[in-house]
């Protein structure tokens, strides 16, 4: 197999036994701030004192709380004159974190990006069209430093603008792109408006990540292009997109485990999950001497994967990401994930590229509308087909999640998107 690095072909024991190595260093490095050396003295911890990957558990969770406490540069580990970048996450659970990068930092981060890209197919001879947000947005050159350091031709195309992303994907024959999976069947739709099938569009594989999707979503993604789409993991935290990344097996995202260690564990217990079980993830980053952090809760649940892959790699696999324990909603009693409700509704083939879950209160009890985008085509038919289509929606919701939503036909482009990452749940229960 070709790789882009030899690590991606290490052997469990060669893994752990640099994450150990690693960890110590991390550990060393983080204690060069106030906040890590306090943190760690309390709970007796010092690189000498980490004798197995087991001890890892003794160090306490750093929290998106601790980080924004730490804000702008409490976290710093190095002296500011080595800092040469910095990025914040985009802010969607609240105030945004900052993360501030040495030289180093970010070369191993264009390296493990790099990786990403090499193993699924991206060679020096493509052509990448990043079509996510520039400025403090990791997507943006995150994965840019990753596709320029494989040699290919980088175009920062930056988000939305669908025109002009058309335009020079055809003018220079783009065979790549990084795309939000939202935004990707909008662009779909988009090039269909224009009498384009999107099938003849230059792409051969998409980046695509971000942001919760299901499995369904991505096959439609695939078959609209007619190219490949690979689940791409990340978070500003842990320096951005690369952390995790599906290959060509499709069949979960491999961790890159000689940079990270990942924990799942139950997110009210904070103990580890029985293996196979969805949890919090945790991660641990074993390479940045800028701002390193120790036992990050993700807040994303999913669960490692099983047994190894098809490709070979030892580096463990997880789950696409079910969503966020902050993106969960209860109504009626019911626990709901976004996910869940995207799933039922990206089965059906009259639905267009859009949907949006309402919570409200009608002064009786919680409600819940899903707005659903429909096909154009769909969309003429007579009343009673419509009618039909929303009952079966609304059917089959009800199986999957127990209770049954007002189900709401919209004409496609109808539901307001922004350019970031979309937003899926208004709620709207506790506002007048
Ligand atoms: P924010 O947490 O403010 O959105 P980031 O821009 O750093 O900040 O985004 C990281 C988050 O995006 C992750 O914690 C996760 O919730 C989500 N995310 C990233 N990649 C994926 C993916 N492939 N699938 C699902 N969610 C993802
Ligand atoms: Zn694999």
């Amino acid at each position: 197999m070709e790789v882009f690095d030899a690590a991606e072909l290490w052997s469990r024991e060669q893994l752990e036994q640099t994450q150990l190595t690693r960890l110590r260093s991390t550990v060393a490095q983080a204690r060069k701030c106030a906040f890590y050396r306090e943190r760690l003295d309390a709970a007796g911890i010092s690189s000498g004192s980490l004798h197995s990957l087991d001890d890892l558990r003794r160090i306490p969770f750093t929290t998106k709380q601790d980080l924004r406490s730490q804000y702008p540069t409490g976290l710093l580990c190095v002296p500011r004159s080595q800092i040469i970048r910095m990025h914040c996450s985009s802010g969607t659970t609240g105030s945004p974190v900052a993360i501030c990068h040495t030289q180093n930092d970010i070369n191993a981060w264009g390296d493990l990006m790099a990786r990403c890209m090499y193993m699924v197919g991206v060679r020096r001879d493509d052509v990448f069209q990043n079509m996510s947000g520039y400025g403090l947005f990791t997507g943006g050159l995150g994965i840019h430093y990753g596709a320029e350091r494989l040699g290919c031709m980088t175009i920062p195309a930056g988000a939305g603008n669908s025109r002009r992303q058309i335009k020079l994907a055809r003018d220079f024959g783009t065979t790549v792109a990084h795309i939000l999976p939202s935004y990707a069947l909008i662009l779909g739709e988009h090039l269909r408006q224009r009498g384009e099938d999107p099938r003849t569009f230059p792409l051969r594989i998409a980046l695509v990540g971000a942001e919760p999707y299901t499995e369904e979503f991505r096959r439609r993604i695939e078959g609209l292009f007619e190219m490949k789409a690979y689940n791409s993991y990340g978070l500003s935290e842990m320096n951005g997109p690369g952390v995790a990344f599906e290959c060509l097996a499709q069949d979960g995202m491999h961790i890159w485990e000689d940079a990270y260690i990942a924990e799942i564990v139950d997110p009210e217990s904070g103990q580890p999950v029985p293996e196979g079980e969805v949890g919090e993830l945790v991660m641990t980053c074993l390479c940045r001497q800028g701002m390193p952090i120790l036992r990050y809760r993700t807040r994303d649940l999913t669960r490692f994967l099983p047994g190894t892959c098809a490709c070979g790699r030892q580096h463990r696999r997880m789950d696409r990401i079910l969503g966020r324990a902050d993106d969960m909603f209860i109504i009626k009693g019911v626990n709901i994930y976004p996910m869940q409700i995207e799933q039922v509704i990206m089965t059906f083939g009259e639905v267009g590229q859009n949907y949006l879950i309402l919570l409200e209160n009608d002064g009786i009890g919680d409600v819940m509308r899903v707005q659903i985008e429909i096909r154009d085509e769909i969309f003429v038919e007579d009343m009673r087909a419509l009618q039909n289509l929303q009952k079966a929606i609304a059917q089959r919701l009800r199986d999957e999640i127990l209770i049954t939503p007002r189900v709401e036909l919209v004409q496609s482009n109808s539901l307001e998107r922004g350019e970031g990452k979309a937003v899926r749940v208004r709620d709207m229960r506790n506002k007048k």
